[in-house]
């Protein structure tokens, strides 16, 4: 049978995997070219992209917006962004909370209190004060609940996991993970527990600066974390979270990597929904040499209106870790996704309140403040917009 070129174009895309889309653009080590693509871009280049319909992807495209041309032209693309965003969206924001579970870790990550070389107090909750701190957040009204935990598979083992869904989900309609890469057989198991999303960040797709700050355990390994989406997209997860540790590369490269990794998983796994998360390195006192590629408010609001400005369906999702200002003035452009009330810290909501936190965080509102911002600005906030149940259709 013939295929149309289009068609067969398609086909070859499917058959390409993730490294090799980031190995051919040039985007997992020196990403020379494509910086001085960035530089040379002018302001003919972003107004033309600002003049067509928005919402689609190419990497030329993302390129313009998250150029430095582009920052002159945040008003107009946050203005496209908040039209796109409620034509898909409604003026709705997904409230949900997470519940630390373990902060042990076996990996080093430079960047993380929880790193396995640093001398703090580590906690793991058993079933029973995961269910206590998780029926605090339910009493919030929370019916969307992210389980994060570090690498700690000893702990927080596929039977936990399962044991500890199937209890939550009499009170969850929605239950995510945000822990260490499974093997798909294991994503399936958790999956068939009621664990219907994962959220797995590269924090760097740049190979070199990877290793700079991956010193050791399973978490070194690139292109084993790379290939960790495919496994859980694979497996059926509904709802896949990408990300990048913003500050430890340059932000425009990283949202072209992310996205060409965005890109590809949407194609080939239609029926989930990826969404993009911004967890930032903040700026303090001492601390720009530690970090060479802190990201700016203006910046990283550039980033999420071109990551929206490309991704029409996308979820943009926005954490405790920005403050309450800048939380609220992100609301209505472009984000779907907000976390309310959070502690990050195991047993932070009641079970045990003294463990070590995992970052501090900057908006400390509780969820019903949240909620009533949200409000204020004429959107409903929804606390479930999904049921596990739902999963068996389709
Ligand atoms: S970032 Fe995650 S994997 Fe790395 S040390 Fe912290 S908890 Fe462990």
């Amino acid at each position: 049978m013939n295929k149309s070129p289009a068609r067969a174009k398609e086909l070859m895309r499917l058959q390409e995997n993730i490294h090799s889309i980031l190995s051919e653009s040039q985007l997992d080590k020196d990403r020379k070219r494509w910086t001085d693509i960035l530089n040379s871009v002018t302001d003919q280049d972003v107004e033309r992209e600002l003049s067509i319909s928005a919402g689609k992807f190419s990497p030329e495209r993302l390129a313009v917006l998250v150029s430095p041309a582009a920052e002159d032209y945040l008003e107009q693309m946050a203005q496209q962004a908040r039209q796109l965003t409620i034509q898909r969206f409604g003026r709705t924001i997904q409230l949900y909370a997470p519940l630390y579970v373990s902060n042990v870790c076996i990996n080093r990550c430079k960047y993380c209190g929880y790193n396995e070389s640093i001398d703090v107090p580590r906690t793991r909750l058993t079933i029973e004060q995961a269910l206590a701190d998780a029926d605090v957040i339910a009493a919030e009204g929370f019916r969307h609940l992210l389980l994060v935990s570090g690498e700690d598979k000893k702990f927080v083992s596929t039977d936990y996991l399962c044991e500890l869904a199937g209890k939550l989900r009499a009170k969850f309609s929605s239950l995510s993970i945000e822990i260490y890469p499974m093997t798909q057989a294991e994503y399936s198991s958790v999956l068939s527990a009621g664990i219907d999303g994962v959220t797995l960040y590269q924090e760097t797709y740049d190979r070199d600066v990877y290793a700079e700050y991956h010193l050791a355990g399973p978490k070194a390994d690139y292109d084993s974390r790379l290939e960790a989406p495919d496994r859980f997209a694979s497996a059926g997860m509904r709802r896949i979270g990408l990300g990048v540790l913003l500050g430890l590369a340059d932000w425009r490269t990283e949202t072209l990597a992310m996205a060409q990794h965005a890109e590809y998983l949407m194609k080939k796994y239609w029926r989930s929904q990826v969404s993009f998360s911004f967890p930032r390195i903040r700026p303090a006192t001492n601390i720009q040499s530690q970090w060479p590629h802190l990201v700016s408010d203006a910046n990283m609001v550039q980033m999420m209106l071109a990551l929206r400005l490309c991704f029409a369906d996308a979820g943009i999702v926005l954490s405790t870790r920005e403050n309450a200002a800048f939380r609220d003035h992100l609301m209505n452009l472009c984000v779907t996704r907000l976390s309310a009330g959070s502690k990050t810290n195991p047993g932070g909501y009641g079970s045990e309140k003294d463990a070590a936190e995992q970052f501090q965080i900057a908006d400390d509102r509780t969820p019903h403040e949240v909620a009533e911002m949200i409000r204020s600005k004429g959107y409903e906030a929804v606390w479930k917009d999904w049921d596990v149940s739902f999963n068996k259709l389709g």
